[in-house]
């Protein structure tokens, strides 16, 4: 479908036309789509520096920079995928509750199109949400889950809701099966030295940064794939994985994390999952340097969308 192109930089410069991720057509109507790119500026569910709420606007405006063809998958996205960027979910700034009901329920129509979606943060709170919506159409789904921390707290400032406990909820909710849901790149000083345990109790494979580096990467690419196997994933990317020289605009940085080359990497080798959902979340423009964090959080969703064009392109979905 030509006709979905987004324009190229030769006829309309980059700086045009932007407000969009990639500069792909506003959408409204999901019939028929294959993806569905849309923002969730929700950050009040922070626990330290605040800011998220502006993550989708300052990822579409430097998402002008991404050009269609993916050629580590040999795809043009919008040749073989069908989609667009379908706006921002309008929350409700300081009420956590309100905007989760939003959030699912923008999600519910472009799940029901069969749309595979993709959320850009906004805080890590409104993953919860999103696992609501992904739950109600598909069941309980796998969990692949990038941070620098496990956000299983049992409550924060005494409340249930935040960016530090959104997978404990959705396994009380039963949203998630830990069984097959695996949790990586925890690093960083702990309140609880028990942090780890009580991830293991409660079902879930935690490979911390330090365990990641030991095994090498293709290892940990194989863990991914034995723990999660043919089942429904929906993979949540805390841009906080990776390092904080390469993704400084976040809310709570922790030193010794991946590179932009090793996310890219990670990413791409997990190339056959049967993905039902996506986001990125903590990215916080307000502090970044040269758009590096919000540059890099696009270049993640990209990817994402690749993998979906590949897998399409190859009869895998
Ligand atoms: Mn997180
Ligand atoms: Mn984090």
């Amino acid at each position: 479908m030509a006709s979905m192109q987004p324009p190229s930089a030769s006829s309309s410069p980059r700086f045009c036309n932007t407000g969009s991720f990639m500069r792909m057509p506003r959408m409204d109507d999901p019939t028929g789509m294959d993806f569905a790119v849309f923002g969730i500026p929700f950050d009040t569910g922070s626990s330290y520096r605040t800011g998220s709420r502006f993550g989708p606007s300052a990822i579409r405006h430097i998402s002008s920079m991404i050009k269609p063809n993916n050629v580590i998958f040999e795809v043009n996205i919008l040749n073989e995928l069908t989609g667009g960027d379908f706006g921002d979910v309008n929350i409700v700034p300081g009420y956590i509750e309100p905007s989760y009901a939003a959030i699912a329920q923008f999600m519910q129509p472009l799940l029901d199109a069969g749309a595979v979606p993709l959320g850009l943060g906004g805080d890590h709170a409104v993953t919860l949400a999103e696992l609501r919506a992904v739950a109600a159409k598909h069941g309980k789904v796998s969990l692949l889950h990038f941070d620098s921390h496990l956000d299983l707290n049992e409550s924060v400032f005494g409340q249930p809701y935040n960016h530090g406990t959104p997978f404990r909820r959705a396994l009380e909710e039963g949203l998630i099966d830990p069984a097959t849901s695996i949790q990586l790149g925890m690093r960083g000083s702990l309140y609880d030295p028990d942090d780890f345990k009580i991830a293991a109790d409660l079902g879930f494979k935690v490979l911390p940064a330090h365990i990641m580096r030991e095994m090498g990467l293709p290892a940990v690419i194989e863990a991914i794939q034995q723990r999660v196997g043919d089942t429904k994933v929906f993979l949540t990317f805390d841009i906080d994985f990776v390092d904080p020289a390469y993704a400084p605009g976040t809310g709570t940085p922790e030193v010794g994390g991946f590179t932009s080359w090793e996310v890219l990497s990670m990413v791409r080798a997990l190339k056959h999952l049967n993905y039902v959902g996506f986001d990125i979340v903590e990215v916080m423009p307000g502090i970044d340097q040269a758009e590096l964090t919000a540059y890099l959080a696009a270049n993640i969703g990209f990817e994402f969308l690749s993998i979906l064009a590949f897998q399409k392109k190859n009869g895998l979905r």
